[in-house]
């Protein structure tokens, strides 16, 4: 049982994080799975569902370019356990196949290591773990209860939550910090609020995660995130353009001119990200 930590407080076993370690796949129970094993999350922003384990690079190790590929080192689909996982292409990809064609005929079942986890997190032991030299000179830094992680490569949404690409929604939708809940901790609701125990809306380590509540009113929240819907990729770039008058969106997009403010004003904390303050 670890130490008792302000940050990670005792929260029932079916609610907590149980860790990721080096050595043993993390299987989340809770994911829909496709054919051959690979979890996958729907996103909003994407408007599509997106592999969970290119998910947990993307959120955990640093973005993807071009042909890059999710690449996992324990030759393990069901897997996505950020130790496991690196970028690369093509010819590493074949590289795996061959080290795993093998392996994975022999990968031990699918059986949890102790009896409290066979029903949320199965952690079997790859037969081996390749060495493969990954794209990104990063790694995963690991989640430890007393440190918040930050991923300093996503984006800012408006009200200070971390995102993987700009939209205009809120936090408690596309919220980074949400996928890590459901890939990392379990399944959400839509309507369920994820709280952080370190009080920083910008950490993605999943010890500091928890449900807190619910949105009671669903139609208000539907309603709330409906409007931003209506932003198009096209109205986010006029926001963008300083160039712009606010009056001017106004009348185009037919928004109100203080969201056009809120909008402005989060672009331009962004530094680096926002195309519109890098002119
Ligand atoms: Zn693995
Ligand atoms: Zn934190």
């Amino acid at each position: 049982m670890p130490p008792s930590n302000p940050l990670s407080p005792e929260r029932p076993e079916d609610s907590r994080f149980l860790g990721v370690c080096e050595e043993l796949c993390f299987v989340a129970a809770w994911l829909p799975r496709g054919r051959h094993g690979y979890a996958s999350l729907r996103a909003k922003e994407f408007n599509r569902q997106v592999g969970a384990h290119r998910l947990a690079v993307k959120l955990l190790i640093g973005p993807l370019k071009g042909e890059d590929m999710a690449l996992h080192r324990c030759g393990n689909s069901r897997c996505h356990n950020p130790y496991h996982l690196y970028v690369g292409g093509d010819a590493e990809n074949l590289r795996d196949r061959v080290l795993h064609r093998d392996a994975r005929g022999h990968l031990e079942p699918l059986a949890a290591t102790d009896d409290s986890r066979t029903s949320r997190v199965l952690t079997p032991r790859p037969l081996v773990l390749r060495k493969e030299v990954s794209r990104v000179t990063a790694n995963f830094t690991g989640f430890t209860p007393n440190k918040c992680f930050h991923a300093d490569w996503l984006h800012p949404t408006y009200d200070g939550y971390r995102q993987l690409c700009r939209t205009s929604w809120s936090g408690e939708v596309v919220g980074a910090h949400r996928k890590i809940h459901t890939l990392f901790i379990g399944p959400l609701d839509k309507y369920d609020i994820v709280g952080h125990s370190c009080s920083d809306t910008t950490c993605l380590n999943p010890y500091h995660l928890f449900i807190s509540g619910q949105h009671t009113s669903h139609r208000d929240f539907n309603a709330r995130h409906d409007k931003r819907c209506k932003l198009t990729d096209e109205g986010l770039d006029m926001i963008a353009d300083m160039a712009l008058r606010t009056a001017e969106l106004v009348s185009k997009l037919g928004l109100h001119p203080q969201t056009i403010l809120t909008y402005r004003r989060a672009l331009l904390d962004a530094t680096g990200h926002a195309r519109g303050v890098q002119k």
